[in-house]
C-alpha cells in the first residue's frame, strides 16, 4: 500500500547542498522535510577547498566556528610545473586573503563538513530527515508536487528542491541531457600526515600541473590527514574502451613528472577512481514550485574548487528569497533563479578553460602560460575577486 505524506517543503538529496539548504530554510522558521536515498548520510571522496564566498555562507548558517575547528587554514596555494618542479605562481591565502574578503580560505575533509551540517540539522526541531527514500518519479500539479519513491513511499509537497546531485532525477523535469564526461579521472584519498612519502609544504595547498594531468595536495582534519588527488586524461577513454582510467594509465601519464609527484601519485589509493563530469549550463533551473540546487542544477569541473561552494551560496540565497517573498513561493524561487543562474553558469563555463590551461600539452603554449604565471604576484587577487568577493545584494 502506498503511504503518502504531505509536507510544505521537501528537499531531495542529503549531500552538502541539500543539508545546507535544510539548515538555511529552517532558520527562516519554515518546516523542512529532507529525503535521501542512501541508508546513511555520508560523503565519499576526500578533501574540499572552501573559498571565502562559501565560508561567508557558513557564517550565515552558524556553522563556521565548527568548520574552522575541523579544517586547516592554508597560508598559500602554490602552483608548480609537474615536469620541472618549478614554482609557477601562488596565491596568498592567510591573513591578507581574509582581510580582503572578510572570511577565511579553508581546506577540510568533506565528511567533516557533512557531519557538521548533519549535526546542525539534527539539532533543528523543524527539520525532518529521512534515509532510504529513492525518488523515482515527479509529477507537478497545479498547486503541489507529487514525489514518488521506491518501496511505495509518496510525498505531496508545496515546494520541492532538487539537491540530488550530478545524476539528478529532478533535473529531468527541466531537460533531457546527460552528464558530459571530460575523459579525465581522479584517484583521491587521505593518509595520516606522518605517512606521506614526500616533503609536505606546511599547510599549503599545492597544485602540480602538466600535460593532461594535475596533482592537488593539502592537509585536512585539523592537519592530521593529507589529501591527494591525482587527475589525468585517459587515452583508453578517448579510444572508446569500456574499462578506462586504470592505475596503469595513471602511472604512465605520471612517468614524466618530477620524483615527488610520481611518488605522491604512487601513494594515492588505487581502490577506486572517479571519472570527472560536468554538464552544459541550463537556461532555467526553476519551474513553478520546483527548483534545482547544487550539482543537480549546475555540475562543474572541479578545477575552480567551487561545486560545493556554489551549493552553499545557493542554499543561503534560496532561504533569503523565501524570506523576501513569504506569501509567494513561486516568486521566491524565480528570484532565487534570477540571482543564481548567471553566477553558476559563469562558474560552469570558466571551469573548462581553466582545466585546459592546467593541462596544456603544446610546448609553446606551456612556455607562454608559465611566463604569464611567473609574472604575477602571490597577493594579486585580480583574477579571483569574482569568485571570493561578497556578491552585490
Ligand atoms: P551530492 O553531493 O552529489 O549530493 C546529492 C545527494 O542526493 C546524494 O546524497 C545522493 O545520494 C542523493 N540522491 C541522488 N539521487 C537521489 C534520488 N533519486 N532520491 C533521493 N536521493 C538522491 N567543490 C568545492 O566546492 N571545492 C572543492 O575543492 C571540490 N573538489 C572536488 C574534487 C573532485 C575530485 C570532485 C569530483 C568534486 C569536487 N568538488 C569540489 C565538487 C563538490 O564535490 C560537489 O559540487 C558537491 O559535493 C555537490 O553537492 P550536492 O549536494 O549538490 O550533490
Amino acid at each position: 500500500m502506498t503511504r503518502e505524506l504531505h509536507v510544505p517543503l521537501l528537499i531531495v538529496g542529503g549531500g552538502i547542498g541539500g543539508l545546507a539548504t535544510a539548515l538555511a530554510v529552517a532558520r527562516t522558521g519554515r518546516p523542512v522535510h529532507l529525503i535521501e536515498q542512501a541508508p546513511e548520510f555520508t560523503e565519499i571522496g576526500a578533501g574540499l577547498q572552501i573559498g571565502a564566498n562559501a565560508t561567508r555562507m557558513m557564517h550565515r548558517l552558524g556553522v563556521l566556528d565548527a568548520v574552522e575547528r575541523a579544517a586547516v587554514h592554508p597560508e598559500r596555494a602554490t602552483m608548480r610545473d609537474a615536469r620541472t618542479g618549478e614554482k609557477l605562481t601562488g596565491l596568498t591565502l592567510g591573513s591578507t586573503y581574509q582581510a580582503r574578503y572578510g572570511f577565511p580560505y579553508l581546506v577540510m575533509h568533506r565528511s567533516d563538513l557533512l557531519q557538521i551540517l548533519l549535526d546542525a540539522c539534527t539539532a533543528e526541531p523543524s527539520i525532518t530527515l529521512e534515509n532510504n527514500r529513492t525518488v523515482t518519479d515527479v509529477v507537478v500539479d497545479a498547486d503541489s508536487v507529487r514525489i514518488d519513491c521506491a518501496n511505495s513511499f509518496q510525498y505531496r509537497a508545496d515546494v520541492v528542491i532538487g539537491a540530488d546531485g550530478l545524476r539528478s532525477r529532478l533535473r529531468r523535469l527541466f531537460v533531457d541531457d546527460e552528464p558530459v564526461c571530460s575523459g579525465y579521472v581522479a584517484y583521491r584519498g587521505t593518509m595520516p600526515i606522518a605517512e606521506v612519502p614526500t616533503d609536505v609544504e606546511s599547510n599549503d595547498v599545492v597544485l602540480w600541473v602538466g600535460p593532461r594531468m594535475h596533482l592537488m595536495q593539502y592537509p585536512v582534519r585539523a592537519g592530521a590527514l593529507y589529501n591527494q588527488v591525482a587527475v589525468f586524461h585517459s587515452e583508453s577513454f578517448a579510444s572508446g574502451r569500456d574499462e578506462w582510467g586504470t592505475p596503469e594509465e595513471l602511472d604512465a601519464v605520471y612517468a614524466d613528472t618530477v620524483e615527488p609527484v610520481r611518488r605522491s601519485a604512487g601513494s594515492v589509493s588505487r581502490a577506486r577512481h572517479w571519472p570527472l563530469y560536468d554538464r552544459e549550463p541550463l537556461d532555467s533551473y526553476v519551474r513553478g514550485r520546483v527548483a534545482l540546487l547544487g550539482d543537480a542544477a549546475h555540475p562543474m569541473l572541479q578545477v575552480l574548487g567551487q561545486g560545493a561552494c556554489q551549493a552553499l551560496e545557493d542554499a543561503v540565497c534560496l532561504a533569503d528569497q523565501l524570506v523576501a517573498h513569504p506569501e509567494d513561493v513561486e516568486k521566491a524561487l524565480a528570484s532565487y533563479e534570477e540571482a543564481r543562474l548567471p553566477r553558476t553558469t559563469e562558474c560552469q563555463r570558466a571551469a573548462r578553460p581553466w582545466a585546459e590551461i592546467w593541462h596544456l600539452t603544446d610546448p609553446l603554449a606551456v612556455a607562454l602560460r608559465n611566463r604569464i604565471l611567473r609574472a604575477r604576484a602571490d597577493d594579486d587577487y585580480d583574477d579571483v575577486d569574482w569568485l571570493y568577493a561578497e556578491l552585490p545584494a
